[in-house]
């Protein structure tokens, strides 16, 4: 009697009989940043639509047997034929304690439901786009920054990025300061996207948190910009709990109403993560 055809032969080598798993992807590439930081590729499943700045669930295999997942957003544009992921390494992290050690070749589990609030249909018509995130708040941003329609429908992007440390900046001041030379989108973001990233602990050009930046003013003064008002500026947030609720305060103070996918406004928000 012939086997069901979902069965793995009893010969198949481990690799192939773990790619039979349905939403395993490969990994590309690997790059650490920090001993807290890391970013990775993935293979791109030919199904997987996505709008950038959204989120999926990925993880590895559990020592159960079942997989291990959590929320990561998408860091790469829509357009790419590979995902990209800006990850923490949390020391004891069921998931991040593993995860940190892929390597090229190695397969991932990657459930293609994407889903999230930083979409530009969840933000009314405006003139400027302001991007707030704190550390890895800043991967739903990376694939908006690379998505042409970023630049179609706003005259000004403002990129805040803030981190206790220096080196945590790394990641988005790379991807910022060579997309003017990108050959695909490069000629659209010209001088329009503005980068603001600052310091909480370390000595750098700019020091202090996000909220308190904006309430002083100091960024709009740094930068030759307005203050923010509901007419022409927009908003994204992606931090911790902490962060989200103060912008929310911060930007309502400047008259900005908060969106979603069903009742588009002026500001939209998401956490960076649990907890
Ligand atoms: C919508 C959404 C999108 C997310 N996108 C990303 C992403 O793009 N990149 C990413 O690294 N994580 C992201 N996360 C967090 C991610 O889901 C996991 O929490 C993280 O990978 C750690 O997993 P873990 O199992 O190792 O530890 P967990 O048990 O999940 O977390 C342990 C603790 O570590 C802290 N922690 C978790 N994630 C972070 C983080 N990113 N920064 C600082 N502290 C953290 C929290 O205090 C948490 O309680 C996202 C979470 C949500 C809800």
């Amino acid at each position: 009697m012939s086997e069901p055809a979902s069965a793995i032969p009893a010969d198949t080598p481990p690799a192939a009989a773990h790619k039979a798993l349905p939403d395993a992807q490969t990994v590309t590439s690997v790059r650490h940043w920090t001993d807290r930081l890391f970013s990775f590729r993935v293979t791109r499943p030919r199904s997987l639509r996505f709008r950038s700045g959204e989120f999926v669930m990925i993880g590895l295999m559990g020592d159960n047997g079942k997989p291990l997942l959590r929320a990561y957003s998408i860091a790469s544009p829509a357009w790419d034929e590979e995902l990209e992921f800006y990850s923490i390494k949390v020391p004891d992290g069921p998931l991040t304690s593993k995860l940190q050690h892929i390597q090229p070749g190695d397969e991932i589990i990657l459930r293609p439901k994407p889903v999230g609030t930083l979409v530009h249909d969840a933000l009314l018509p405006g003139t400027r786009l302001w991007l707030f995130a704190t550390g890895t708040g800043i991967a739903p941003f990376a694939s908006l920054m690379r998505d042409p329609e970023t630049y179609e429908r706003y005259d000004q992007i403002i990129m805040m990025h803030a981190c206790r440390e220096a080196a945590e900046l790394e990641y988005g001041r790379e991807l910022i300061e060579s997309l003017p030379e990108d050959p695909l989108i490069g000629e659209m973001v010209g001088d329009k996207l503005k980068y603001y990233p600052t310091t909480t602990q370390d000595d750098f050009a700019h020091k202090g948190r996000i909220t308190d930046n904006l309430t002083s003013g100091k960024v709009f003064a740094d930068l030759g910009l307005p203050p923010i008002t509901p007419g022409a500026d927009r908003g994204m947030v992606c931090g911790s709990l902490g962060f989200n609720t103060d912008m929310k305060a911060v930007l309502e103070g400047f008259g900005l109403r908060e969106g979603a996918n069903s009742d588009p406004a002026e500001y939209v928000v998401e956490k960076a993560f649990v907890g």
